[in-house]
């Protein structure tokens, strides 16, 4: 069998050991005859599956009993329309920090619903670090503010979680969920679609603390209330069986190496061999300001000499899968999610030094 290190941004690896798993009771689950995909959504065998994701993830997390947690569709893009519907109906002020294309989407859908106002931004330089947030710049009014924690394409993240006061702080958390210790008091509500460090595509993770629950408008479509989910367990509708079943194993695996603790070390040190060797290259460089950078998405550059087609290649030939930067910023991109072992990262850096030796 021929695996490859998959750098991509999401969809992407996988744990080889989910996979196996997956593999091994893929036609017959738990001696049932039927696999997970055929299963009833109502059935014993699907309960038990659901409720054990959710206690894992509570237990992996360690997310307070105030706070409910939801399996829903439509991706964390789904999530930038379901977070104003359901919270944007006191004062219908929200405040955005606006840090790249994902938290750009979240704010123009945000502002369908009511009145959005940036206040901060690194737009001026191309998204390049993280602006400083503190308390007093945000409208006391505003029924929440956003920022996207991780921002898959321009490869920045916070290092310390603003300070919101009292206004419930919202995140799209979709490329850096699991991947070090949070404290998820923090957040009035931190989403996530899953294709990134949860599991398959096709299922979201909501976290949301309870009070932010029941206040969307009697118009709010039934699927876009949060309440629709806390009622039903996340079994309104047939849910993504499968993906769910997928991050349960993801659960498992993580719980048993050691828990986003250990996942925490294991990713700060495949970020800091990575960011070192870009750092003392003559030939590779971070667009990322330090202080900004992100551990699982590290962009780099070839400055000033046209290698990035044949870079990314040639990495392929090596089998290093899928570094092409996002269309948006250009460059290679190495995604390096939970999933990726410190092997797939070396390997990369031995690719590169390889490629500067013959590219002087
Ligand atoms: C991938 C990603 C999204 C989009 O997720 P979908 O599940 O495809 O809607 C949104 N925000 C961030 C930060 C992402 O990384």
């Amino acid at each position: 069998m021929n695996r490859v290190y998959n750098f991509s941004a999401g969809p992407s690896m996988l744990p080889f050991p989910v996979l196996e798993k997956a593999q091994k009771e893929l036609v017959s689950y738990n001696e049932s005859g039927m696999s997970v995909m055929e299963l009833s959504h109502r059935s014993g065998l699907f309960t038990n599956i659901i409720t054990e994701a959710e206690a894992l993830l509570r237990e992996l997390m360690q997310i307070p009993d105030n706070y409910k947690v939801l399996f829903t569709q439509g991706g964390a893009s789904q999530q930038f329309a379901m977070v104003p519907l359901n919270l944007l109906n006191k004062s219908g002020k929200a405040d955005f920090i606006h840090t790249g294309s994902w938290s750009k989407k979240a704010l123009s859908e945000a502002k369908k619903y009511g009145e959005t106002r940036v206040i901060a931004s690194s737009e001026d330089e191309n998204f390049t670090y993280i602006p400083d947030v503190d308390v007093t710049m945000i409208d006391k009014e505003a029924d929440y503010v956003h920022i996207t924690t991780n921002n898959t394409i321009e490869g920045t993240a916070f290092a310390t979680i603003p300070d919101t006061g009292d206004v419930p702080l919202v995140a799209d958390m979709s490329s850096n969920i699991l991947s070090e210790q949070i404290d998820v008091s923090k957040f009035g509500i931190i989403y996530a679609g899953a294709q990134k460090n949860i599991g398959p595509a096709g299922v979201t993770v909501v976290i949301i603390r309870e009070d932010l629950i029941g206040q969307a408008k009697d118009s709010c479509p039934t699927m876009l209330n949060y309440q629709t989910f806390t009622d039903s367990g996340s079994l309104y509708n047939t849910p993504p069986t499968f993906a769910i079943y997928m991050a349960k194993l993801v659960f498992e695996w993580l719980k048993k190496l050691g828990g986003i603790k250990k996942m925490e070390k294991i990713n700060r040190e495949k970020a800091a061999i990575l960011y070192d060797y870009i750092d003392q290259s003559e030939l590779f460089a971070s667009p990322v300001k330090k202080g900004s950078r992100s551990i699982m998405n590290i962009p780099f550059i070839i400055p000033g000499r046209e290698l990035d087609a044949q870079f990314v290649k040639e990495a392929q030939e090596a089998g290093l899968e899928t570094l092409k930067g996002h269309r948006s910023v250009g460059g290679m991109r190495a995604s390096i999610y939970n999933a990726m072992p410190v092997e797939g990262v070396q390997a990369l850096i031995q690719f590169m030094k390889d490629f500067e030796t013959r590219n002087k």
